[in-house]
């Protein structure tokens, strides 16, 4: 029977496995790593590509009105200065001047203690605060709070009743409350800052100059280079509105506090959408479909829609310019963090850019002969949030039979076929069979021009299908005594562990359908 771990365990978990197994390191391992990087090894570097190929198979190859582009990471500087980047790219930071931490002020939580007099306490008993506590966003952030409100309660050894806690973030509190927050690093009030603006671009300089003038950025979203583009890629004649660009690279964000593994890094892979539409249409329904799809998607490729929600944002905290941003947020081990947003960004990157370059982003639309600049819808989705979701919604372990038929511990990672780093395992039931061994790699010969494949000859078939279980590889084809005889294998699927025989041209037939 699967069993989960519970949450915390699994992270641990993953986090192990990642490193154990090769799909994730911490970035310069051998220096001690850096905090916000991370190098996706021999396993971690499929799997992301399966997931950059899927989306783009499905968002972009089989449908008629999308495109892609692939732009520079370095643009003119302008264009940050156009899109806001450079005076608005800013997350509010707060230091902690004892432990020289620092923390995102909109992840820092605190409340203040209130304790009410009991019946029957003196006259004149009043309500009275006690202190604050603080707690870093988490899955348990209110719990937490509760918890060290106790604890203050019982050691001040107060009486009284622990009212409910107004639990705000650092973004919130009036000046006179900073001195009283405890610094979540020492636990000791006193040492935090009030947040400040911190802009999360990384800048570098082109040329030898070192000055004002060859200042450049590190892309922060690959969104700019698609409306940088947009003239461009008109003037192909291969679109009409409505249509989309799609686009896949590197950003960079100098993030205050990257935690919780990859979720949150510095540097990282965006899979960003420009739909282009035109401002009368209903872009409503547009935003709509693609939340819709990309719900649908991501249940297509193991994030399976139990485990996803949406969050709409209110509209007093939007941009002045945006109609509405939806985010499809995953139920992590951490908690339920956004995975995906969806902005209705209107004209409002076109525009600027028009301002700014003096160029045209008008589009002149046949159909009614009105020219305008288009409204965009904009879904944007990071590699490794995706890659993090399937792997902690595919984590799992059960009770295996081992060779003589006891029971183990197995854990096994229910990836998509699409996902899985390997596709099959090619094993021969024994090594000292030269008969077996030879059908065993014309086999996987055969497979690997089409598919990644693994082949594993040591240690016994049980131990050598646990091996695969973990890593998520759907199917392992055991090359035995039969296979000499009738030139069958035997199928071992990895949810169901269930065997079956199967010969080559069903075999070819079965990953044909399940990875198309
Ligand atoms: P937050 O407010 O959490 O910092 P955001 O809402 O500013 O993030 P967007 O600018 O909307 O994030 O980014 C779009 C998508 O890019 C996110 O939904 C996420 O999937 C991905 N993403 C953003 N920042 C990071 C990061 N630091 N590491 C990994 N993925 C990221």
């Amino acid at each position: 029977m699967a069993t989960t771990p519970a949450s915390a365990n699994v992270m641990e978990a993953l986090v192990s496995l990642c490193q154990r197994r090769g799909f994730i390191f911490p970035s310069s391992d051998i220096y001690g790593g850096l905090n916000g990087f991370f190098d996706y090894g021999p396993l971690g570097v499929e799997m992301k590509n399966n997931i950059k190929a899927a989306r783009w198979r499905d968002f972009v190859q089989r449908r008629a009105d999308m495109v892609g582009l692939d732009s520079s990471i370095i643009h003119h500087p302008a264009t940050w200065k156009a899109s806001g980047h450079v005076d608005n790219f800013t997350d509010p930071l707060v230091d902690c001047k004892v432990s020289k931490q620092r923390f995102r002020a909109d992840q820092l939580f605190f409340a203040a203690v209130v304790v009410e007099p009991e019946d029957g306490a003196p006259a004149g008993a009043e309500r009275q605060t006690i202190g604050y506590v603080s707690a870093l966003e988490s899955a348990r952030t209110d719990a937490e709070l509760q918890e060290k409100a106790l604890e203050m309660k019982r050691k001040k050894a107060v009486r009284g009743k622990l009212l409910a806690l107004e639990v705000r973030d650092m973004t919130a509190a009036k000046p006179e409350e900073i001195a009283l927050i405890p610094s979540p690093a020492t636990g000791e009030p006193g040492s935090l800052t009030p947040p400040r603006s911190f802009n999360m671009m990384f800048q570098t300089y082109i040329g030898a100059l070192r000055d004002e003038t060859a200042i450049a950025y590190l892309r922060p979203e690959t969104a700019q280079g698609i409306f940088i583009n947009f003239k461009n890629v008109i003037d192909t004649g291969r679109v009409k509105i409505p249509f989309g660009i799609a686009q896949v690279g590197k950003a960079f964000r100098n993030e205050i506090n990257p935690r919780n593994f990859t979720f949150r890094s510095r540097e990282f892979e965006q899979m960003e959408i420009e739909y282009f539409i035109d401002p009368e249409a209903d872009w409503q329904k547009c935003h709509r479909d693609w939340i819709d799809d990309a719900l649908a998607w991501l249940d297509s490729v193991g994030v399976p829609r139990a485990m996803l929600s949406e969050y709409a944002h209110p509209k007093e905290k939007l941009s002045h310019y945006s109609k509405g941003t939806v985010d499809i947020m995953f139920k992590f081990p951490f908690g339920v963090q956004e995975l995906w947003g969806f902005a209705a960004r209107g004209a409002f990157d076109l525009t600027q850019h028009q301002k700014a370059s003096g160029k045209s982003m008008e589009y002149f639309d046949e159909a009614t002969k009105r020219k305008f600049v288009p409204h965009v819808v904009e879904p944007s989705v990071g590699v490794a949030r995706i890659f993090l979701a399937a792997l902690s919604a595919g984590y799992a372990e059960d009770e295996a039979p081992d060779d003589k038929g006891k029971l183990e511990k197995r854990v096994v990672l229910r990836l998509s076929p699409r996902l899985a780093p390997v596709k099959v395992a090619v094993l021969p039931l024994v090594k000292n069979k030269p008969e077996l061994v030879a059908a065993a790699d014309q086999l996987h010969a055969k497979l690997k021009r089409k598919h990644v494949v693994f082949y594993d000859q040591s240690g016994a078939i049980g131990r050598r299908y646990r091996r695969q279980d973990e890593i998520g590889t759907p199917w392992c084809v055991t090359v035995d005594f039969d296979t000499l005889a009738n030139g069958t294998f035997t199928l071992r699927d990895r949810d169901s562990m269930k065997q079956e025989r199967i010969d080559e041209k069903a075999l070819f037939a079965l990953l044909d359908e399940k990875l198309g």
